[in-house]
């Protein structure tokens, strides 16, 4: 929760900035840490967890990821643990491919990188250690409460059992799609979604094509997934893959607990997807069954993602279902676009109302552009209804047989869109211009 007066947070100032708290290192607070460090803002980052220990199913970065990953200088080191993906193909139960979208027909150059939660982390942290002199970690520190007041923020936690505050110019709300300290006055919609999902990691799936992300369905009440996700920096040989399982939330915990889960799976799949089955059976005979984990989703939407020295990124701000592959990828552009943010003051003397504007610019149509079209086709998927399944069948069919639509939603998957009709430019996020 936080505590702001409206005349504070709507004051310009043009005192110069010195430090500034990004509360939660997961995948937008860390990179933003780093487009901070390297224009020499000092960075505290305060984490809930004692270690940087990224549980969760692997991800799909899209180009759009990518491109920041570019413009961060860590793609090289990406590509050599995560596993390229070059599109996803989506099969019906009768065989028939539903969705069959490969980044080329966006572009030649375009792919995806299919990435474990640990190694994503471990490049991020890895490339934030070069900015050692900017960064202050903060593990183990539960952000409760933060207070704005005329000479800044203040932070307010536990750190050990201890309560704990700290004062800082401005602060980046990063904790992820549960947030309780995302000003309430900004939030349109925060609720669970009705469905979530089971997933494991297995080794590779090599009956499948490794460089595609496979999703089989049938009608909306079943929905598996396989995506190759490369290794985890431990065990650099070692290739995996990730399995997602769909399922309303009312039946995850009953998932995890039955002791004959598997065979109910499998014996699911064996009548619709036979090859995928036997492997699924041959690779989860070894398993302990507790290697199934579950996760669940959440919609949020705000009327606005800052206001004088307070920010809200990443899932805090706009958590929505996985199905468009974006979660990750969105917390990235938001990062770069408060990098880019930054750039516009070179003195670090910041004008908020400036600095809010331009990120806006770059982010807000884009956030409601994915989170519509989430909520829109989330239900094709995952859904109690009749009719939804048929309908996608019969949509996607004909939306698939037209050139124009298939690159739209090429672009979409890509993760460039900004609207309906205009996208990003891969090269415009990617390139950086050192001041060196
Ligand atoms: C099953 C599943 C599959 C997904 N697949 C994809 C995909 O293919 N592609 C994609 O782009 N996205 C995907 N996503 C979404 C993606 O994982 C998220 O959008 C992304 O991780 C959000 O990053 P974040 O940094 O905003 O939040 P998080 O990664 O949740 O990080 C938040 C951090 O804040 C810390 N924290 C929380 N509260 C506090 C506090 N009070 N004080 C201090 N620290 C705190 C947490 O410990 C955590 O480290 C998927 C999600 C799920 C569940």
């Amino acid at each position: 929760m936080i505590q702001t007066s409206p005349q504070i947070l709507n004051t310009p100032t043009m005192k110069k900035i010195n430090k500034i708290a990004i509360i939660g290192a997961g995948t937008a607070g860390l990179a933003t840490a780093i487009l901070f460090a390297r224009q020499e803002i000092q960075v505290t980052l305060f984490e809930k967890a004692e270690q940087l220990q990224p549980v969760g199913a692997g991800l799909l970065l899209q180009p759009a990821g990518l491109a920041v990953f570019e413009h961060l200088g860590i793609l090289e080191n990406t590509l050599i643990l995560g596993a390229m993906v070059t599109g996803l193909e989506g099969r019906l139960a009768n065989q028939r491919l539903l969705v069959n979208s490969h980044y080329r027909e966006v572009h030649d150059k375009y792919y995806g990188i299919g990435i474990h939660r640990a190694t994503l982390c471990h490049v991020l942290k890895s490339k934030l250690e070069a900015y050692d002199a900017y960064v202050s970690w903060k593990m183990g520190h539960e952000v409760n409460r933060l207070s704005e007041h005329n000479h800044g923020i203040t932070v307010y936690g536990q750190y050990q059992m201890q309560d704990f505050e700290e004062n800082f110019d401005a602060v980046i709300i990063a904790n992820g799609a549960r947030s309780h300290l995302r000003p309430q006055a900004w939030v349109k919609v925060d609720r669970p979604y009705p469905w979530g999902a089971v997933w494991n990691i297995v080794p590779e799936c090599q009956i499948l094509d490794t460089q595609i992300l496979h999703q089989f369905y049938d009608r909306s009440q079943i929905m598996m997934g396989i995506l190759p996700t490369g290794a985890i920096p431990e065990k650099p040989h070692q290739r995996l893959s990730s399995i997602f399982w769909s399922l309303p939330t009312r039946q995850l915990d009953q998932f995890l607990n039955h002791p004959n889960k598997l065979n109910d799976l499998i014996h699911q799949i064996s009548s619709r997807w036979t090859p995928v089955s036997h492997w699924l059976e041959q690779i989860t005979q070894n398993q302990s069954s507790s290697s199934w984990l579950s996760a669940q989703y959440r919609d949020v939407v705000m009327s606005k993602f800052g206001q004088g020295r307070l920010g809200v990124i990443g899932d805090a701000a706009h958590a929505m279902s996985p199905q468009l592959g974006q979660g990750a990828n969105m917390a990235l552009l938001d990062a770069w676009a408060l990098g880019q943010a930054l750039q516009q003051f070179p003195d670090h003397r910041i004008e908020w109302n400036k600095f809010w504007q331009h990120y806006h610019q770059l982010r807000y149509s884009s956030t409601q552009f994915y989170q519509s079209l989430s909520r829109l086709l989330t239900p094709l998927y995952q859904s109690d209804s009749a009719w939804t399944g048929p309908f996608r069948d019969f949509s996607f069919y004909w939306m698939y047989q037209i050139p124009y639509l298939r690159k739209q939603m090429a672009i979409t998957i890509s993760g460039l869109k900004t609207n309906p009709l205009h996208h990003l430019d891969y090269s415009d996020v990617a390139q950086y211009k050192s001041k060196i």
